[in-house]
Formats: C-alpha cells, structure tokens, sequence
C-alpha cells in the first residue's frame, strides 16, 4: 500500500501561546517562502490565536487548525466552540480526540466520531487521534486497541473526505521515548488496513501521522517509515527552528 499524499507535518501548541509567539509561527512561514518544502504544514495553536495566526501568517502557505471542536453548530453549550467558529476564525482542520482530551476530558471513540462529522460538516480536515497507553503496550493490546479507536472514531462519511489519522501512542508523547521503527511501521500499516477496508480510496490514500516526542534528531528516520505519511508535533513545534528541522526531514 502507498501513502501517495504530501506528507503532512502538523504542530499541536496544546494549551501553549499568547499572542508574542506568533513571532515563532511567523517565522516558520517566512522560512518555507525562502525555501518551500515538500510537505504540507499546519499549526494548531489555542483557539484565542487562530485568527490572529491566520492573520499573521496570509500569504503563505502554512495552514491553521483548531485542537478540538463540539459537535454542535452553536446553541447553549457554555465554554465550547463549534466547528464553524473554527473555519469562521480561518481554520482549516482541526485535531481531534487527542489522547489528553481522552485522558483529561472523558472523549470516547463515540465522542470523536460526532466531532469527526462536525469538522465534515464545517468544511475542516479532522486528524484523528489514536494510540495506546503504556500498560496496554505491555498487556500485548496494542493493534486491538489501536483498532477499536480507528473502527469507532472514524464514521464511514469519511469517505470521498480529506482527513488523517495521527498514531499517538501515549507513553511516547511529551516524554521523550519513542516506540521503534518497527513497532510504528506495525502499528501504522495495521491503520492503513482498517482505513482501506472501511472508507476505500480514502483510507487507501489518507495520511497517516505518528505523533510522540518527534524531534529533529528522529524525525527523518520516523518520516521516512513505511506508511507514515507526516507528524504530529507537540513540544518540538513550539519552537520554530525544532519544528522547521522536522518539516525539512520531509525531504
Ligand atoms: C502531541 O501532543 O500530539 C505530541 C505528539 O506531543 P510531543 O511531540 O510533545 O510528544
């Protein structure tokens, strides 16, 4: 099977930004205008940023996106942000179920699968979040896991859709361990099976990220694994240089 897209190299700024790091992100895009790159390339910062980034990055090439939405389009739901406040703010994809919303705010595959719709139906490119948890790993659960999250959180109107799923296995992420080469190439080819079954041409083609404490030390390595089609950056994207490193081991 081949991962036939550009690869796709997305920055997750978590809870982290105020309004003097669009400098970094400014940054990033002035460098690709000097020297484009092969890989498409978007930040997701908080959502109090995602105009302004927009703003400070027009003109360029590098994308913005939303860390997480709700399901609804607007209504009563205090403290939330729908899907087309993100696109109305110049999002153009959005991360979902993330493994700390898993973690910290209860998502569930269910969860992520009405998000999934929401970014669908507000014209966002969802990147679904999967991945195990170190006792998991241990307990040899991993692909079944791993295959329960991508079964539920990935509804069949993917289809004909332009989406990525990013492997994010928990243990690896904001740690600095990452799992071996042939442990995500397993893991990463066993999601393009269950994407290509499910959803067709659209899982046959859809990227596939790996996410976990990807760095400019690992990151050519890891992009360069069968079936993994970008990255997902936590930590190593706050910082324009360490994210710019990653973005050029694409090639
Ligand atoms: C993430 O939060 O999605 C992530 C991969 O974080 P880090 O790169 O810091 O491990």
């Amino acid at each position: 099977m081949t991962t036939p897209h550009r690869k796709l190299i997305a920055g997750n700024w978590k809870m982290n930004g105020l309004t003097a790091s669009l400098g970094e992100a400014r940054a990033v895009a002035e460098a690709l205008d000097r020297e484009p790159c092969s890989a498409r390339v978007a930040i997701c910062p908080p959502a109090t940023l995602i105009a302004p980034m927009v703003q400070a990055l027009k003109g360029s090439e590098v994308l913005v996106g939303g860390q997480n939405c709700y399901v609804e389009p607007t209504g009563a739901f205090t403290g939330e942000i729908s899907a087309e406040m993100l696109a109305d703010a110049g999002a153009s994809m959005v991360i979902l179920a993330h493994s700390e919303r898993r973690q910290l705010f209860g998502e569930t595959d269910a969860s992520a699968a009405e998000k999934v719709l929401a970014a669908l139906r507000a014209g966002l490119e969802p990147i679904v979040c999967v991945g195990e948890t170190l006792d998991e790993r241990q307990a040899g659960q991993t692909l079944e896991l791993v295959a329960r999250q991508v079964r539920g959180s990935c509804p069949p109107e993917l289809q004909g859709c332009a989406f990525a799923v990013a492997y994010e296995p928990v243990w690896a992420i904001g740690t600095g361990l990452t799992p071996t080469l042939e442990q995500i190439e397993e893991v990463h080819q066993a999601i393009r099976g269950l994407l290509a079954e499910a959803l067709g041409e659209a899982g046959r083609t859809a990227p596939i990220l790996y996410g976990g404490s990807v760095k400019p030390s690992n990151a050519r390595e890891i992009l360069a694994a069968s079936e993994v089609g970008g990255a997902l950056v936590g930590g190593a994207s706050l910082k324009a240089n360490d994210f710019l490193a990653i973005i050029r081991a694409c090639g």
